[in-house]
């Protein structure tokens, strides 16, 4: 509950960003706040299954990601934007509230059978989150959760995650 509120009172809410029509919700200022940052990588952390690894998504995934595998005791392994991992890389392509975009994970980064934690600052139309959950299935693991700061609940992000279970700090 006091992450929540901590996200209610710091979140910058912006409107027609980056594009005309799009309310963007950014967390910078609530990651910049000490006590904020420590409650919501536990608040991320709990309420899924047993976990091996939590992966964070670039880029507000990979703070977020190392605060939650901080609070649980895991490493983080980073899904990447494209272009920026050297060796065999999976890749995967997806749509976006705004555009499309491309994620990309070296499936030695991860182990056979490893169960993650997906994490990421916002979950909106859902294709992000089901990208990643696709690159770790692909890479020989088992995506267990998805958790976020906050979602937007009327992009129908949850539609595209099949059964992984999903918890949010934050419902807007
Ligand atoms: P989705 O793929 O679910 O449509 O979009 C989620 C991705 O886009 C996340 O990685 C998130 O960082 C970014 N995103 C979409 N909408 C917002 C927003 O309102 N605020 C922030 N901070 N990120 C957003």
């Amino acid at each position: 509950a006091r992450a929540g509120a901590a996200i209610d009172r710091l979140t910058r809410v912006a409107p027609d960003f980056p594009v005309p029509g799009v309310l963007f919700r950014d967390l910078t200022p609530v990651l910049a706040d000490a006590d904020s940052l420590r409650l919501i990588g536990v608040a991320l952390a709990v309420g899924f299954g047993p976990f091996d690894v939590v992966a964070g998504l670039e880029s507000r995934g990979f703070l977020l990601g190392t605060a939650v595998a901080m609070a649980a005791g895991t490493g983080v392994l980073a899904i990447r934007k494209p272009g920026k991992l050297p060796g065999d890389i999976l890749s995967e392509e997806f749509d976006l509230e705004y555009g499309t975009a491309t994620l990309e994970l070296n499936p030695s980064d991860v182990a056979d059978g490893a169960r993650v934690l997906v994490v990421d600052d916002v979950l909106a139309t859902g294709g992000t989150a089901a990208a990643a959950c696709r690159l770790l299935r692909r890479a020989g693991a088992a995506p267990i959760g998805v958790s976020v700061a906050i979602e937007l609940g009327a992009l129908g992000g949850r539609a595209q995650l099949g059964d992984v279970p999903i918890r949010a700090l934050r419902l807007y």
